[in-house]
């Protein structure tokens, strides 16, 4: 993380385009709990990353319940319970073309055990489906977007 960097929690569009996407996909991503993920955008990120998955256990866990501590009103039920982060970086993509953004979250997406107790390595061989499906050119991913757009 650096100066230029902001974290934008996502505002319900990462997490309904990971329902549909979920969904759609369910034969190959297993039956994710996406209410134990959250999203964020980062903005003005440098590194090269497109996309990023990590796996909190506790006590990391704990993080949200703190949070009650500063912010008074909120109030978190007990099996709240967030397992997993997933990052998507503007910077690193073109904005203007959906299947862009949709590509990576689906790549971050299937990094997440169907188990919801770990992550898959990152390696292309993982993630071969996703080359034969959709091919090399992520712009031309228009399968993932009609997914999203309810085509
Ligand atoms: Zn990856």
């Amino acid at each position: 993380m650096n100066s230029t960097e902001v974290w934008i929690s996502d505002d319900g569009t990462l997490r309904e385009s990971a329902i549909k996407l979920v969904k759609a996909y369910s034969n190959i991503l297993g039956p994710l709990q996406l209410e134990k993920v959250v999203f964020f955008r980062v903005v003005g990120c440098k590194q090269p990353w497109k996309g990023k998955t990590w796996r909190l256990t506790p006590p990391y866990n704990y993080v949200p319940f703190a949070a009650s501590q500063v912010l008074a009103d909120v109030t978190l039920p007990n099996d709240f319970e967030i397992s997993f982060v997933i990052a998507i970086s503007d910077s690193k993509h073109d904005l203007t073309k959906q299947s862009d953004v949709l590509y990576t979250l689906l790549h971050e997406l299937y990094h997440i055990k169907p188990d919801m107790l770990g992550l898959k390595d990152h390696d292309i061989k993982e993630h071969y489906w996703m080359l034969k499906e959709f091919g090399l050119d992520k712009e031309l991913a228009n399968a993932i977007v009609d997914v999203v757009n309810g085509k």
